[in-house]
């Protein structure tokens, strides 16, 4: 067997092929093959496949140890030290081909299979010595037993013959549907072969008598050539058999010859003598060599009738097409040796090989196989093999909720390849993705809807939220929505406005506020796209307000402040209005001022007067001529001891006990506490939102210095209630 390696890779340092084969049979020197033979019989094989196709050294070499990693205990590093990188990594690839459980026989998953090989292959030998490996084990396939017989052989039909097709491995295609047919229909194949043998001396005398014509026309027109026939390979019957349900004797063109020559013009002066020879069938001709096929392939095509009556095809071609027809893309594969890996101009002709849809041959095996490169998908696996695809980019977060949406739900960490990994690592063709779950898991978080990348997970988290926390939902949307309007620059007011609110639910196509804060909160809705379905309602309930508070207010206008009519104002809520005698005060939302800040008014249709803090970004505009008419001086009553609520904003570093520190700092001031949450944000940060009540802002003040001082709190912002 070496002496087939040597054979085929001429000038290479055969001590590197020696040190691999002494290497490998070492690590299976305790291991068998089905059949009681060392198991070394296997790597020596698959390494004479690949060097028959005409790949290099290093592929050679990953041949002979493509087993190791996987059934021994080499690693990736020892092989990387003693053969090389580029060997280690190509043993790796067909490792992790082989770790890929194909249990399946779902279409769908052959159909991944196929991507992914590609995929997954950034080195196109890795998949020509997993054909070489599949190869060897189809040759061997009658110690296995019969249940694997059918799932590897119906494995090789789905996915490895195609492939050996589409990389224009015409020999090794055939071969590996020949064996595979055998075992799963063996009955019409034991049928197809004893047809074949009990005609052979008839095809045999026919097909030779033909040969000898074609070659006699040929050198007495001083052509150099070979000529071959054969029998069309037993799948390619079988099929045709079937589609056309015809027994074998009534099987047209079942042979077909192959005439080589040394020239493309050769070519064309053969297919002349052939025609002149016998009578064309018409329709048949194909001119494969001025229009290669996808694959590369390239020969003249054409059918014939002999005088007997019987119809052959002959394929005419180069020794050199000859070569790429027998070994596709392998012959073509031309590495730079000692670099690293193919040449990216030829692994750019690969990919558009790869992704090339057209196949002009209807005749051939095509069966729409597609297999581009799929930049857009990326697969892994399980850790029991079965490969999951996933938009590139996708993270173990998508990968938890493809499983299951309870997976993704109770996912509390990842492992990628073995090792802890974080949620939001970009996931790897060929990763083994395990998650890490955990029935105490408190469900997504809500940063996973942008770390996400597929539709499944984003829809399945969106399911979460809305079904399990629409409190928090509602609190989360409310303030989305909140600022946005902010940003807007729109009055939050407007959604009490017992004369704009239900106009503006209807438009927006909810019942209530609180169910529109929910479907922000959990994502069925952003809250962008909810405030542009109501933003002109909302301009235009303003500018209707304000041109009928202009007419109602100017008289006031013409009374300018005094300190008599100053002193006659009555405190509501602890604010007096200036100017207006009597009205409604609320505190906005928005900015929640509270005794001591510096505050003006607005005056909303039918609630009255809203108290903004003068520093809030709603009361920006407030000079500004279409709302001027609105706003109103408004100034704090002498305090009392009436109690306002607030919302600080804490930004922390998180740690573990510093909702308890937070809590404590609270009741050891006695503050009234009406609401006290965290927020986890993924960068190891987390906010503290706490709503409280204070006297005034010294109060404010005092509580905001001692929060700031506990540990791994940095940040404090005022926050709205
Ligand atoms: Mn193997």
């Amino acid at each position: 067997m070496r002496r087939t390696l040597y054979k085929h890779l001429p000038g290479v340092d055969m001590e590197r092929i020696d040190k691999a084969v002494a290497y490998a049979s070492e690590k299976h020197k305790d291991q068998k093959r089905k059949d009681g033979s060392p198991y070394i019989i296997h790597p020596l094989a698959v390494a004479e496949v690949v060097a028959e196709m005409g790949l290099d050294l290093e592929a050679v070499l990953a041949a002979l140890l493509h087993d190791c990693i996987e059934d021994t205990d080499a690693s990736f590093d020892e092989i990387a030290r003693l053969f090389g990188q580029t060997t280690a990594e190509m043993v790796e690839g067909v490792t992790k081909l082989t770790r890929a459980n194909f249990d399946s026989t779902e279409q769908a998953q052959m159909e991944n299979l196929r991507k992914m090989f590609m995929a997954m292959s950034k080195d196109i030998r890795v998949v020509l010595i997993k054909i070489a490996d599949r190869l060897h084990n189809m040759r061997t396939m009658q110690y296995q037993t019969p249940a694997k017989q059918i799932k590897k052989c119906r494995e090789t039909m789905d996915v490895y013959a195609p492939l050996a097709h589409r990389l224009g491995m015409q020999k090794i295609k055939w071969e590996l549907e020949d064996i595979a047919l055998r075992y799963l229909d063996p009955a019409d194949y034991e049928d197809i072969m004893s047809h074949l043998t009990a005609r052979k001396e008839h095809d045999e005398a026919f097909m030779q008598a033909i040969g000898e014509k074609i070659t006699e026309r040929l050198s007495g027109a001083g052509i150099q050539s070979k000529t071959y026939g054969r029998i069309k390979h037993v799948y390619s019957i079988y099929r045709k058999m079937q589609q056309q349900g015809k027994t074998l004797d009534e099987l047209y063109d079942i042979y077909a010859f192959r005439v080589v020559v040394d020239t493309i013009p050769d070519c064309y002066n053969v297919l002349g003598h052939i025609h002149d020879l016998f009578n064309l069938v018409p329709g048949r001709f194909k001119d494969y060599i001025s229009t290669p096929k996808p694959n590369m392939y390239q020969s003249l095509h054409t059918t014939v009738i002999g005088r007997q009556g019987i119809p052959f095809e002959v394929q005419i071609r180069t020794w050199e097409m000859h070569e790429t027809a027998e070994y596709g893309i392998a012959a073509h594969w031309k590495y730079k040796q000692g670099g690293e890996g193919g040449n990216e101009k030829d692994f750019e002709w690969v990919r558009r090989l790869l992704e090339s849809q057209q196949d002009t041959d209807a005749e051939d095996y095509v069966n729409s196989l597609k297999i581009d490169m799929f930049d857009d998908e990326v697969f892994v696996f399980t850790p029991k093999g079965k490969i999951v695809s996933l938009p590139a980019g996708s993270t173990p977060i998508d990968f938890a909720y493809a499983i299951h949406s309870g997976v993704g739900n109770s996912l509390t960490g990842a492992k990628i390849n073995n090792r802890i990994c974080n949620i939001d690592t970009t996931l790897s063709n060929g990763d083994i993705v395990e998650i890490i779950t955990s029935k105490s898991a408190k469900g997504p978080s809500r940063d996973w809807l942008n770390i996400c990348k597929s539709n499944q997970a984003r829809t399945k988290i969106k399911q979460w939220f809305k079904k399990e926390k629409r409190e928090e939902n509602i609190v989360y949307g409310r303030a989305s929505f909140e600022a946005e309007m902010r940003r807007a620059g729109l009055p939050l007011s407007i959604t009490i406005d017992p004369e704009v609110s239900p106009q503006l639910l209807k438009k927006l196509s909810f019942d209530s506020w609180e169910n529109m804060y929910a479907a922000i909160g959990y994502g069925g809705l952003t809250a962008v796209k909810a405030i542009g379905r109501i933003r002109d309602d909302i301009n235009r309930a303003v500018k209707a307000q304000s041109n009928e508070k202009q007419q109602q207010q100017n008289p006031l206008r013409t009374h300018p402040d005094s300190e008599a009519v100053k002193r006659n104002r009555h405190a509501v809520n602890g604010v007096i209005v200036e100017d207006i005698e009597s009205c409604m005060i609320k505190f906005a939302k928005c900015c929640a001022p509270v005794p001591g800040d510096a505050i003006t008014g607005f005056i909303t249709k039918g609630f009255g007067v809203s108290v903004h803090r003068a520093d809030c970004p709603n009361a920006a505009h407030r000079d500004e001529p279409i709302q001027a008419a609105r706003w109103v001086r408004v100034r704090w009553a002498n305090m009392d001891d009436q109690p306002f609520e607030t919302t600080l904003e804490l930004d922390c570093i998180t740690r573990d006990g510093l909702l308890l520190d937070v809590a404590t700092v609270m009741t050891t001031n006695r503050i009234r506490v009406k609401e006290l949450n965290g927020k986890d944000l993924p960068d190891g940060h987390s906010v503290f939102t706490v709503r409280f009540e204070v006297k005034d802002v010294a109060e404010l003040d005092s509580i905001r210095n001692k929060l700031l001082n506990i540990r791994d709190v940095v940040g404090s912002r005022r926050g709205q209630n």
